[in-house]
């Protein structure tokens, strides 16, 4: 046997959260073909990765990378950390199918302004075309439908709306979509009913793929919101992802105990899943009426202000001589960091068995939030091994094999004999996010080399410039289409 790539010393944690074990890793023809002791194979090509951990390429399950693997395939800010899959179309915002020239609303601005492709084929050729350095796997954005088939968007859809939505949502997914998301948070989808929601997302009894959704709500009524979601799944009879889980505001800190004990009762009769950045920061569009929930706002980007990037809300309002709330509207159009959450939350929601890591990271912003550049190494790093919230095994799972399960990614978040050798290798020891809400762009230390289909897309922490990312297929999804 002569295998194109062979790993060699290192210690595979392969994904589904069992222990590690010391194994060479052989690569043929973009796939895994051995693991095992394979000191006296031949290869082409062989890499020292002694004293180094060789765990599956991570898939980002919260990405908003919808425009970013187009406009800057290099993908840098994701390659780096070890992503070799992103999941796109969060938070009812996907670029496809849309076409307008008109400034689209908040918070649509934060892909991008590109709105440009008719329908989901279009956007998934697009992909194909950009070759960038992650594959992907793309959602489709209810309030994307929305502002494609509605003139106003405060108000219920109706029937006539509802159904050409639908006949939509059903295209996509026979073009490759792997299910629907909402953001009924977000003003084009607040006015949005459980009713219309079912209705849009209808296509999915028959042809599968999963429900993920920006509750309406993560505050006060974040229970009456995730009871919602719950019968929206089971409505669909389709898989409930509740997107970045948090609990924001001092009145609603702890009350993940209640929610968690909610979703686990739940998961025991309907397939659920969260997802969660590990920060106690969140970041978006920016919303004046948010400020009271916040202990501080920072400011992502502004349109009319570039120059505040980065400076404190409260700061910037001083000098002007207004309210913070005067301030947010002068800002607007914008981004912020809000620092609304509780560090013991955040630490309950990732430790939660059914919890993937996501990052939620915004590439657009000036300044983006550091889960942008830092989600995958601070969860090894600092959540791991410094807080020691969870074994290494399963920081690893909960980054690749359980993500590639609940999307239905079938041969990926593995390293076994079989899989497609996407994958991350990385030194336990240093791994670490360097990133900061004040330098938020800084590379990880310690992912030493990443592959994808077995090329080095990052070789000692620097990009190679080898990219060749696909659209992947979820085993999810079954139309006649394949
Ligand atoms: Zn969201």
């Amino acid at each position: 046997m002569l295998y194109d790539l062979l790993l060699l010393g290192g210690t595979v944690i392969d994904g589904s959260g069992a222990p590690r074990m010391r194994a060479d890793v052989g690569i043929i023809d973009g796939r895994i073909a051995a693991v095992g002791d394979l000191s006296a194979a031949q290869a082409q090509r062989s890499l020292d990765v002694a004293g180094l951990i060789v765990a599956p390429g991570f898939i980002d399950s919260h990405a908003h990378d919808d425009f970013a693997v187009l406009e800057t395939p290099a993908m840098a800010f994701k390659a780096l950390q070890g992503v070799t899959t992103v999941v796109n179309g969060n938070c009812g915002l996907s670029l496809a199918p849309l076409v307008t020239q008109a400034a689209v609303p908040p918070p649509l601005n934060l892909l991008g302004d590109a709105y440009r492709y008719p329908t989901f084929a279009a956007y998934r050729a697009a992909i194909e075309a950009a070759d960038p350095a992650v594959n992907v796997v793309a959602m489709v954005g209810h309030s994307t439908l929305r502002v494609r088939h509605m003139g106003t968007l405060d108000r219920a859809a109706t029937a006539d709306e509802i159904e050409a939505m639908r006949a939509d949502f059903a295209q996509a997914l026979h073009e490759g979509a792997i299910g629907l998301s909402t953001g009924t948070f977000y003003p084009p989808a607040a006015a949005a009913s459980e009713a219309e929601i079912i209705a849009v997302a209808a296509p999915m009894r028959e042809c599968g793929g999963v429900y993920a959704t920006h509750m309406r709500d993560e505050g006060d009524r974040i229970v009456p919101a995730i009871e919602e979601s719950l019968r929206i799944g089971a409505a669909l009879e389709a898989p409930v992802i509740i997107s970045h889980h948090k609990l924001v505001g001092q009145a609603n800190h702890g009350r993940s105990v209640e929610t968690l004990a909610l979703l686990s009762q739940a998961a025991q009769h309907q397939d659920l899943c969260l997802d969660c950045y590990p920060y106690a920061a969140s970041s978006t569009m920016l919303r004046p009426e948010r400020i009271a929930l916040c202990d501080r706002i920072m400011i992502t980007w502004s349109a009319p202000h570039p120059e505040v990037s980065g400076r404190d809300l409260h700061d910037i309002a001083g000098e002007w001589g207004c309210t913070a709330h005067e301030a947010a509207v002068r800002l607007q159009p914008g981004g912020a960091v809000y620092f609304i959450m509780s560090e013991d939350d955040v630490q309950r929601i990732l430790a939660f068995p059914d919890t993937m890591v996501g990052s939620d990271g915004l590439s657009k912003d000036a300044r983006p939030h550091p889960r942008l550049w830092g989600t995958f190494p601070r969860v090894l790093g600092h959540y791991a091994r410094d807080v020691g919230l969870f074994s290494l095994e399963t920081a690893v799972h909960k980054m690749s094999g359980l993500t590639a399960l609940k999307f239905g990614l079938t041969d990926r978040g593995a390293v076994r004999a079989g899989a497609v050798a996407d994958l991350a290798i990385f030194d336990a020891a240093s791994v670490a996010s360097p990133a900061t809400f004040e330098s938020p762009a800084e590379p990880p230390i310690g992912m030493r080399h990443v592959l994808l289909g077995g090329r080095l897309t990052v070789e000692n922490g620097t990009l190679t410039g080898a990219r060749g990312g696909r659209y992947l297929a979820s085993s999810l999804v079954v139309t006649s289409a394949g």
